[in-house]
């Protein structure tokens, strides 16, 4: 369905994801040759700032990207500031009234705040057609999670409610279903027949950037394998689609993931934590992760996580998925590696290593390698290895470009549909609950290492 969003109502405007992220690329979505947008940027936060300090704002996060001064200078003739409590009824009511119609409200807010701010959304009337953008973490588990989807669905329709994942821009999903379905050669051995296992893999070499106040009640399970990585793993595994829209997708995603549950259905065993410790990545040292500022070690949060989920359906059932996720480690990963059975016969007179092939999918920037065996340069009957590989479509916009491009235009297709935002939660909250009864160990890794030397 095609809405026509008329302001653009951020709640929250004063924060680091605002600044940072939703500013500039906003900038950039309205930037775009053939952007048509006509859409009013109106800024609402706790802090007391006049429509300077707001031009301000706007201007230099706008200045962290490519927006051209025309651009800037049509935004900033229409966009304003409000001070106000977005958990107040009075408040948000003045706040939506000023807004051209319809608005898409962003929450840019911690998310209790967010809570807070649609439970007082209950007492006022929302103009047709009123959008909602969550930010991550949806809820904190599957009960809290299904709470937040009653209390949104008694104020719009679902298709009207966009959950953010970021991680995945619009062309990376696109990419994965072109590769996927646009081509003969895979679909066949899509499936436990052909594949042995699957890795799911975002490491980084960042480490806690000052962010102790979210990622330490977080973790790397929770930040990253329940809100993203499943995702991941639900394009990776879903059964063929008919169409490239939201609700094929939509519809798919949520079929795989009802299937998914930890690996052989045992919390303990099927997951690994640890954290890092002191160490250096690219000759920038890094402190024990304890001993960073804000860190309360009585957490005992993980930096680095490892979850194999079992998917029981027909298809993948005794394939594991294997999603890992870290910081401060030695280098930047984002790939979904496929490694496919050996062969069940090598010719007799090849020589070699006959390596099983994989199919290597790097997510920013968008790769695919195929790595396979082929006769060697030298001798003809010793096998060799190589990559194929090309590089896939970049998105015109950032990750953030892409999501506010979506919430515009009124299309879902990246929104996080509330029954699988329960099912993510479903799949990992046994395995946090076991986590944190202590049935599993903190393991530890100096920071710019591998991770824990007996984790292959
Ligand atoms: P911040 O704490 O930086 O920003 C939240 C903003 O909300 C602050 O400006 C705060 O104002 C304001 N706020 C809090 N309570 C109220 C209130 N009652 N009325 C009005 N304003 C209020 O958080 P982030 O921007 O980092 O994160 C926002 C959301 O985005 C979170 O859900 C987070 O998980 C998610 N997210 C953030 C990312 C990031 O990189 N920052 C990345 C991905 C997701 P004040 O500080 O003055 O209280």
């Amino acid at each position: 369905m095609t809405r026509s969003i008329g302001s653009l109502l951020l709640l929250g405007a004063s924060g680091d994801l605002s600044g940072r992220l939703l500013l500039p690329a906003f900038g950039e979505l309205l930037d775009q040759q053939d952007s048509r947008r006509d859409v009013v940027l109106v800024g609402a936060g706790a802090e007391d700032w006049d429509a300077d300090a707001w031009q301000e704002r706007v201007r230099t996060s706008f200045a962290t990207a490519e927006v051209s001064d025309e651009t800037l200078q049509s935004v900033l003739a229409k966009t304003r500031y409000q001070q106000a409590d977005v958990t107040s009824v009075q408040d948000l009511k003045s706040l939506i009234d000023s807004c051209p119609p319809a608005p898409a409200l962003y929450f840019a807010l911690p998310p209790s705040v967010t809570v807070a701010a649609c439970t007082a959304l209950q007492q006022t009337s929302l103009p047709a057609g009123t959008t909602f953008v969550l930010e991550k973490p949806f809820g904190t588990n599957q009960e809290s999670a299904a709470s937040l989807n009653q209390l949104l669905a008694e104020l719009v329709p679902e298709d009207q409610v966009h959950r953010v994942d970021h991680f995945l821009g619009r062309s990376s999903v696109l990419n994965l279903i072109g590769v996927r379905f646009a081509n003969r050669l895979f679909e066949p051995v899509w499936s436990n027949e052909h594949i042995e296992r699957v890795d799911i893999v975002f490491d980084e070499q960042l480490t806690l950037e000052n962010r102790a106040r979210y990622y330490d009640g977080a973790g790397a399970l929770m930040d990253m394998i329940q809100s993203h990585l499943l995702q991941v793993l639900a394009l990776t595994a879903m059964e063929p689609i008919a169409a490239a829209n939201a609700m094929d997708l939509r519809d798919a995603k949520a079929q795989v993931l009802r299937a998914c549950r930890p690996w052989n259905n045992d919390p303990v065993s099927a997951g690994r934590r640890a954290r890092y410790t002191r160490g250096s990545i690219d000759d920038r040292e890094v402190p024990d992760y304890t001993a960073e500022p804000g860190v309360d070690p009585a957490r005992n949060t993980e930096t680095l996580a490892e979850l194999i989920v079992e998917i029981d359906n027909w298809r993948w059932s005794g394939t594991p998925f294997r999603l890992r996720s870290g910081k401060a480690l030695r280098e930047r990963r984002k790939e979904t590696l496929i490694t496919f059975k050996p062969l069940p016969h090598l010719p007799t007179g090849l020589n070699g290593n006959a390596i099983p092939d994989q199919l290597r999918l790097s997510m920013g920037p968008d790769r695919m390698a195929l790595e396979i065996n082929v006769n060697g340069p030298q001798d003809p009957l010793i096998l060799d290895r190589v990559a194929l590989d090309t590089d896939l479509t970049p998105g015109r916009l950032p990750a953030y470009g892409e999501v506010l491009a979506g919430v515009l235009d009124g299309d879902p297709l990246l929104s996080v549909r509330g029954d699988t935002a329960e099912q993510c939660w479903r799949i990992t909250d046994p395995v946090l609950q076991a986590w944190r009864d202590n049935k599993v160990p903190m393991d530890e890794y100096a920071a710019g290492s591998d991770g824990p030397s007996d984790w292959s």
